[in-house]
């Protein structure tokens, strides 16, 4: 007897999640995403095929290999992974999953996807990110990006979210997520006020010691 796996014939196209880190071609015009386990050395762009990670010329997926795409059934769990240090950096995708699939009991693996959206969370400081900055790592041909706020983006070549979905094509749809964790608090006026204070105090005895030391008889002119 030959055990066969129940197969399902889905009217609509099944919806999965997963994380993957955003990246932008050499010549900044094109923009894609690189997985974070296997098949993680070749960007995928929205609409993507699978090709066998190990370089064998079958389709994906094959029940002989493990290659292709992979995405879980719960966004909460996909979104869970960028709790580890190696992922905080990655967005979430929400992927439609086309074509022959194998379904598992947390997700599937499969040979094409629809990139539908990404959400980008936020700047590593917590403030919500309004770039995607040069991380400082890539692949030959790529650079991968980081969610980054104003503040903390600095010098480094950054674009919008916005841009990088334009670039992406295929009506891919960018979110903002909302900080997990609350950003520092903003202070109250009775503590600038008190902070003032304090740094006119300084201010004050800095002056006074310049004074001193640049003071009559001391003057170079
Ligand atoms: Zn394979
Ligand atoms: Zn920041």
């Amino acid at each position: 007897m030959r055990l066969r796996l129940p197969e399902e014939r889905p009217e609509e196209p099944p919806v999965g999640h997963k994380v993957a880190h955003p990246v932008l071609s050499q010549d900044g015009t094109r923009a894609a995403f690189l997985g974070v386990s296997l098949g993680g050395r070749e960007p995928y762009g929205v609409l993507a095929e699978a090709r066998c990670a190990y370089g064998w010329r079958h389709r994906a997926p094959s029940r002989f290999c493990d290659c292709g795409f992979h995405c879980l059934h719960s966004r909460t769990e996909a979104s869970g992974l960028v709790c580890t240090a190696e992922h905080r950096m990655a967005v979430l995708l929400d992927v439609a999953v086309l074509g022959a699939y194998i379904r598992f009991e947390r997700g599937f693996r499969y040979g094409r996807q629809r990139v539908r959206s990404m959400t980008v969370g936020p700047c590593p400081c917590h403030h919500e990110a309004t770039l995607l900055a040069d991380a400082g790592w890539g692949r030959p041909g790529w650079r991968a990006l980081e969610a980054a706020c104003a503040g903390c983006v600095r010098e480094r070549p950054a674009l919008s979210p916005t841009d990088f979905g334009a670039r992406a094509g295929e009506g891919l749809r960018v979110l903002g997520a909302a900080s997990a964790i609350a950003p520092p608090p903003e202070r109250s006026v009775p503590e600038l006020v008190a902070e003032a204070a304090l740094l006119q105090a300084r201010l004050d005895w800095f002056q006074s010691q310049l004074a001193r030391l640049t003071g009559p008889g001391r003057s170079q002119g």
